[in-house]
């Protein structure tokens, strides 16, 4: 099985609200496998730029309720937009809303995406707006997803698509930084902890990566080559971070 994260920074341009790469997805979904899949998307700027506004990690007050509703309607927006473009290209996509089936604090129930996947469906969930167990409301990543998703369903590859050739020694878009391109598990990496978005930023997910590359090989690559996708799932050279 793969698994597969459609970072926010590929499919959206994090700058811009709302502002959806749709020929970028187009080409990431011509190299995809039809089945056997999971796949996970971030929110970019269908999330996060509203997320900071409300403060929604810092948990529930009720001038938040509306710009809780907002983020949940307009990444739902950005997930339809997702779906409509992987089922053109023949993958039976069916959305999993994490607002709709988790509670933070809570043990995350897989058990839908379990049946679907037994059915050759390709569930695809996304970060979204969630309630949380403790503080009322938070923000549930894609990231996040991404760890849940692997310990159940222990896929032999997962691939994180951003908008960089890989892990960098430290942020490429702010430092010359020079690309790894195999990272160990254990290996202490600098990494740049200046990134900071609504959920975590580069530190948090390398943590994320690690913890899945116990169980499975996990490759970060440039989601603007998904010729990249193919090669790596292929088992051919291609340029990017293997964590293992
Ligand atoms: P996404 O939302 O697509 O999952 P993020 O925007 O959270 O991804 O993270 C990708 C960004 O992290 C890149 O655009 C890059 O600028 C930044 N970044 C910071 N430090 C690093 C690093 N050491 N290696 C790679 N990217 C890094």
């Amino acid at each position: 099985m793969l698994l597969i994260k459609l970072g926010g920074s590929v499919i959206t341009d994090k700058k811009i609200y709302k502002r959806f790469r749709e020929d970028v997805v187009k080409k990431i979904a011509k190299s995809l496998p039809k089945n056997d899949i999971l796949i996970v998307h971030g929110g970019g700027s269908f999330g996060h730029i509203i997320a900071h506004e409300y403060r929604i990690t810092e948990g529930f007050e009720e001038e938040k309720r509306i710009g809780f509703a907002r983020i949940g309607a307009d990444m739902m927006e950005l997930n339809l937009k997702i779906l409509n473009i992987l089922i053109d290209n023949s993958i039976p996509a069916v959305s999993l809303a994490p607002h709709s089936f988790h509670i933070m604090g809570e043990e995350v129930d897989l058990s839908l995406f379990e049946k679907y996947l037994s059915m050759g469906m390709v569930p695809v969930t996304y970060g979204d707006v969630i309630l949380d167990k403790n503080q009322g409301i938070n923000i549930c990543s894609g990231d996040y997803l991404m760890l849940h998703l692997a310990k159940k369903f222990r896929p032999e590859k997962t691939i994180f698509l951003t908008d960089v050739d890989g892990i960098y020694d430290r942020d490429p878009k702010k430092e010359v930084a020079r690309l790894i391109p195999f990272l160990p598990r254990e290996h202490d990496v600098e990494t740049s902890i200046r990134v900071k978005d609504v959920t975590g930023g580069m530190e948090y997910k390398i943590r994320i990566m690690r913890e899945i590359a116990e169980h499975g090989r996990v490759y970060v690559l440039n989601g603007f080559h998904p010729e990249r996708i193919r090669k790596v799932l292929n088992d051919e050279d291609f340029i990017g971070t293997v964590v293992e």
